[in-house]
């Protein structure tokens, strides 16, 4: 176990719609690793996806973290107001970066002769990577991952375990700005975890597939490489991620604490694993401090 100084946690939410109980649980580990560890724990809105923005969400997912007594440190921060940052990580990439003019139909096209997992990838097959094709303009900004000898990363999981991915096979050179001018959430999010210092990312196992390429933008632009824990999603019946469009309730920001304890704190924590019982909201974090330490203890890599 790290010691207190060295570790900085984070709650990363877009602001797509309220917290709802699938939320809730990255919210909630992200918290409890960062209080079992005695370190700080932020909390950044990541709002760079000015299209899926819902206005009001932010406001309405610090009041929920509030109302269930997880209080961050520091101020908050929003990825709107950090784009400096993205400017300035790509110049850094330089060389790296290229324009691309293909769109998401040609990209599909180009994969109808694979099967299986790479054909639902969409795996980008370098058409712009030596230059824009004539008669095309440049839409999004690609970084060129190495083809030869593929790029490989592996990292070690606190809850999968050991993951690897090919990049060059699985995804090819990825987007970090895209066609409609916003920033892709793997650069902002690499950025950002890396100028706020952040040691420990704790998140849903949604994001698993999307680590390897964010280890690879650590290593371009000279970051130190966090540890991770991909908890589990809460899924629908239909085993879909719980989210606003596939039917995740919202708290009822008007719920008497013993709501929110029963209808929201207490299910979140079963669903990852702890035993808690509790008939107050500051005591199910008294509980809930040393039986996530437990269930750290049954992990792969417990970190
Ligand atoms: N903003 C992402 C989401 O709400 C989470 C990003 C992260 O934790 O890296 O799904």
């Amino acid at each position: 176990m790290k010691s207190s100084v060295s570790y900085i946690g984070r709650f990363a939410p877009s602001p797509t719609g309220p917290l709802h109980i699938g939320s809730l649980v990255a919210a909630m580990a992200s918290y409890l690793d960062a209080k079992v560890h005695h370190g700080q724990w932020l909390v950044r809105i990541e709002d760079v996806d000015g299209d899926r923005n819902v206005a009001g969400a932010d406001q309405h997912i610090l009041a929920s973290l509030q109302r269930c007594g997880m209080h961050w440190d520091g101020d908050v921060s929003w990825q709107s107001q950090r784009t400096g940052l993205y400017e300035q990580a790509l110049r850094q990439l330089g060389e790296l970066i290229y324009p691309c003019g293909c769109s998401r139909k040609e990209i599909a096209d180009s994969q109808l002769s694979l099967t299986g997992r790479q054909a639902q990838a969409l795996i980008y097959p370098g058409t712009c990577r030596h230059g824009l094709a004539p008669g095309k303009s440049a839409r999004a900004l690609r970084l060129k991952v190495p083809q030869s000898p593929h790029c490989v990363l592996h990292f070690d999981d606190r809850w999968a375990g050991h993951v690897s991915q090919d990049l060059t096979d699985d995804v090819g050179d990825f987007v970090v700005k895209r066609a409609d001018g916003f920033w892709a959430y793997q650069l902002a999010v690499v950025v950002d975890d890396g100028d706020q210092g952040v040691t420990d990312i704790v998140r849903g196992a949604d994001l698993l597939d999307s680590t390897p390429r964010q280890l690879y933008l650590q290593q371009v632009l000279k970051l130190p490489q966090p540890a991770y824990l991909h908890v589990p999603v809460v899924v629908n019946e239909l085993g879909e991620k719980l989210s606003k469009q596939t039917g995740a309730q919202a708290f009822d920001h008007g719920a008497d604490p013993q709501q929110l304890l029963q209808d929201a704190l207490l299910p979140a924590a079963r669903f990852l694993g702890m035993d808690v019982r509790a008939d107050s909201i500051a005591a199910f974090w008294q509980a809930a401090v040393p039986a996530w330490a437990q269930v750290l203890r049954n992990l792969p890599n417990p970190g």
